[in-house]
């Protein structure tokens, strides 16, 4: 039974500042039969190890260390069917509903990575700046 869905915001910094990122993982929590938890990570509908375990964390593509993620923002997903009165949509042609669904193009999990130049700061190289006018 799938007992939470959420999205969470994942931050990784390398501890060296050459290198960070952002990505939105897919989380699900399942508890089976015997009341066992578990989570399934996904990013971009493909299935991950946890971002907050050394398996699971990327590599700075500099230094090579694992970088664990550290979790910032938290969206969580109500799991249906929820509490009478909550709204729902049906779904009566199966293949036809929505069908312009199949063709959207993805949402990315991930924002642009952000490699700091030397000497930069890792604060400043996190925000785009706008053009000067
Ligand atoms: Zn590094």
């Amino acid at each position: 039974m799938i007992t939470d869905i959420a999205v969470e915001r994942v931050e990784f910094r390398c501890p060296e500042s050459h290198w960070q990122s952002v990505v939105d993982y897919d989380v699900v929590t399942y508890a089976d039969a015997d009341g066992a938890e578990f989570e399934f990570y996904s990013t971009d509908g493909v299935p991950t190890l946890s971002p907050y375990t050394i398996d699971g964390a990327p590599l700075c593509p500099v230094c090579h260390r694992a970088v664990v993620g550290t979790p910032v923002a938290r969206r969580l997903i109500p799991v249906p069917p929820g509490d009478d009165g909550r709204p729902r949509q049906p779904v009566s042609d199966g293949e036809a509903h929505r069908a312009q669904r199949r063709n959207m193009p993805l949402l990315p999990a991930r924002s642009d990575e952000v490699t700091p130049p030397a000497g930069a700061e890792a604060e400043t190289a996190t925000t785009p700046q706008p053009d000067a006018p």
